[in-house]
């Protein structure tokens, strides 16, 4: 074996093991590696050492020093290899440090440990601090010299639950670590949330010595944390905590009211006509009425008592402990006469009022949405008896009043949650199947109970005034779908758009209507106003005056539900009126009563002699069709060419073009077996 290729092969063999020196079998030096640590006075005493594992055979380690003080760890591995290969002994040098070199190395952890931003902790195996670093003493405010035998339990606050600390014990005596959150007083007596981190240090025998913690101040990041938590769970406004939150602490009680044996109060405290005052005051008055409102709330209970703010002018007072339902009406009561007091915004001394609707429970339900539900019902009954008083909930409430006060309460939410869209019916010439105008009809969506029709609706908005605003939404919408239909280029129609009795009474439902046709920039002329006859009839002088001025304009009206009211003839032929439309209840007579056919036959005749235009609403069926048609009806609008249909439906009858004209043989049959 040449010398190159025996380095060769020793080299693979000793690949990355950190050998210092080569021997052979006998003691000689084959080659000596370069290393960075001084082996004079070592040197010579590797020979004994190469004979010695050669003898064992088996590798040792050991302590070796040389004749100048100095010491060093020694690694010696004898190679027994093959007869062609040879033997050897690999011998590896450490350096070991000096006493001086020990205490340098302190030093540095020392100064390390001093520097670091992390307070660090170091306790004995019975956990008495026996050392602390300047960021733990800045932090705390306490010195070594205060801490001395003292444990880390003297810097608690009392805040971190026993349970947390028993988790931790577990923990650091089976794994030896733990980290997590505690809450500890600082020596100027303030409480603090820090992130701890322990380690157990185990000696050989695996016995803990020590304990050494490392922790830092996290009051900024639970600061951070607590005002992401007020965003989400307090009303920005009022400051009270918000339906979230309610509902959080709502559920919790609920749970254990049961098992408390405690009977609770929810307060669903309403206010009265609150949206006049929005929409009159404007919105920066009704937020300060809404503050002032809370804040009265808030100083009418007790501490222990939540007021919580669900949103728009409603708030939930709970009273987690009541003796009796007398305690509970005790304070409902005083909350009535802290409201009753005048507001002052502005300037403006305010008059207000709420509603109060009770709930108890478990009693009255064992689910927060049944509680709230209930209190809910209960208010709703305490409006229906004029608000500024409270009700209690009554599993005997009649479910109509409740379903009314319910589509009354959510009406006003409706319009900004997007709830209500239109569609639109067909105007149909029944002589050549052309659309010459469509209906525009509100739908109501509830986000939770489903479709609700306007004839349920529709009344009760009028009642409440907030049809004043739904009309404006409706009107809009229409408006806002014609244009979008004549700036694709489609022929233009009439929308026809309906107008309720209290609309039409508005003081300023002229200007609404200019202004409106204004910002969605249509023709006047194409926009029809149906108004019912009692609408007009109610003050029949006012309503010439106001269709006299849009008519100027150009806007259409047409008298809806024609026949229903008592129309004063007189008056009729003073109404600069374009349109009647034939009740729905004379067109499903036809054919089936004799007398009804004839009475819509005689509005028509009535129509023509007027030099009104007659539609007939509610057409069916064919039969119907060619009736109203071989009288000279105008327009048909029914089930029998189309329902309401969305804005994407109309549009693709405008597409399709005309609708199918019913063929004259079956007219003239009909008139036939008539004659
Ligand atoms: P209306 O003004 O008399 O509207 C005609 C009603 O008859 C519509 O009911 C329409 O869907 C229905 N209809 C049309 N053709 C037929 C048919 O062939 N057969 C049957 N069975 N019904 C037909 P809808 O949409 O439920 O509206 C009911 C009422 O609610 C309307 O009666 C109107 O008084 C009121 N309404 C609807 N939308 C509005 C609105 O935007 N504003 C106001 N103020 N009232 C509205
Ligand atoms: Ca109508
Ligand atoms: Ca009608």
């Amino acid at each position: 074996m040449t010398d190159l290729s025996r380095n060769a092969f020793l080299k693979s063999i000793i690949k990355d093991i950190p050998v210092s020196a080569l021997y052979s079998w006998n003691g000689k030096l084959i080659h000596s590696f370069e290393m960075s640590y001084d082996w004079t006075g070592y040197e010579s005493q590797f020979q004994e050492i190469v004979f010695k594992a050669s003898g064992s055979l088996s590798p040792f380690y050991g302590h070796i020093k040389n004749d100048r003080g100095g010491s060093a760890m020694i690694h010696v591995v004898p190679l027994v290899l093959n007869k062609m290969s040879g033997s050897y002994v690999l011998i590896s040098l450490f350096p070991l440090l000096s006493i001086e070199d020990y205490s340098h190395d302190a030093q540095l952890l020392d100064v390390a440990v001093e520097m670091i931003d992390e307070a660090v902790v170091i306790t004995d195996a019975t956990n008495k601090i026996i050392r602390v670093n300047g960021a733990f003493q800045k932090l705390t405010g306490y010195s070594m010299h205060e801490l001395q035998d003292k444990t880390p339990s003297f810097l608690s606050s009392g805040v971190t639950s026993a349970k947390t600390y028993q988790e931790m014990w577990l923990r650091l005596l089976s794994d030896g670590q733990w980290s997590g959150e505690v809450w500890d007083r600082r020596k100027d007596g303030d409480t603090y949330p820090k992130w701890l981190s322990i380690t157990a240090i185990k000696n050989n025998e695996g016995v803990i010595v020590n304990y050494i913690g490392v922790f830092t101040d996290i009051s900024k990041e639970k600061e951070t944390e607590k005002i992401i938590d007020t965003m989400a769970y307090y009303d920005a406004l009022t400051q009270l905590p918000n339906r979230h939150y309610i509902n959080e602490q709502l559920t919790l009680m609920v749970s254990s009211a049961e098992l408390s044996h405690q009977k609770s109060a929810l307060l669903l405290v309403d206010m009265d006509r609150f949206k006049l005052i929005n929409d009159s005051l404007g919105h920066t008055a009704g937020d300060r009425l809404i503050m002032q409102v809370a804040q009265r709330i808030h100083s009418t209970v007790r501490k222990n008592d939540i007021v919580a703010r669900l949103g728009g002018d409603e708030f939930l007072v709970v009273l987690p402990v009541v003796e009796s339902v007398s305690d509970t009406i005790e304070v409902a009561e005083k909350i009535l006469e802290a409201l009753a007091l005048p507001c002052l915004i502005d300037e403006t001394q305010l008059y207000t009022s709420a509603s109060i609707g009770i709930s108890f429970f478990p009693s009255d339900g064992e689910t927060v949405d049944a509680v709230i539900q209930h209190a809910e019902q209960a208010m709703y009954a305490a409006k229906k008896k004029g608000g500024k008083c409270y009700e209690l909930f009554n599993p005997l409430l009649n479910e109509t009043t409740m379903r009314r006060m319910m589509i009354e309460n959510d009406l006003q939410r409706a319009i900004a949650n997007g709830e209500f869209n239109l569609v639109f019916q067909p105007q149909v010439d029944p002589m050549n199947g052309k659309i010459l105008g469509v209906e525009a009809l509100i739908r109501w969506n509830h986000p939770e109970k489903g479709f609700i029709s306007p004839v349920e609706f529709i009344p009760i908005a009028e009642e409440t005034g907030f049809i004043l605003e739904l009309g404006v939404w409706v009107m809009r919408e229409a408006m806002g779908t014609l244009k979008r239909w004549l700036d694709a280029g489609f022929e233009p129609i009439r929308m026809a758009i309906n107008v309720s009795a209290r609309q039409f009474a508005h003081p300023d439902f002229v200007g609404v209507v200019k202004q409106t046709i204004q910002a969605c920039q249509v023709p006047a002329h194409l926009i029809e106003l149906e108004v019912t006859e009692s609408a007009v009839m109610e003050e029949p002088h006012r309503a010439i005056q106001i269709c006299e001025e849009l008519q100027q304009h150009g806007i259409e009206f047409a008298i809806d539900d024609f026949g229903t009211g008592y129309s004063s003839l007189a008056y009729l032929k003073l109404f600069p009126v374009k349109r009647l439309k034939i009740d729905k209840t004379f067109i499903d007579d036809i054919g089936k009563d004799s007398q009804s056919s004839t009475l819509a036959e005689v509005i028509i005749i009535l129509g023509n002699s007027l030099k009104l235009e007659v539609v007939a609403e509610g057409v069916e069926n064919l039969e119907q069709l060619a009736f109203l048609r071989e009288r000279g009806c105008d327009l048909i609008q029914g089930f029998y060419y189309s329902a309401p249909k969305d804005e994407e439906t109309i549009v693709s009858y405008f597409i399709n073009g005309p609708f199918e004209t019913i063929n004259s043989s079956y007219c003239n049959l009909q008139t036939d077996q008539e004659k």
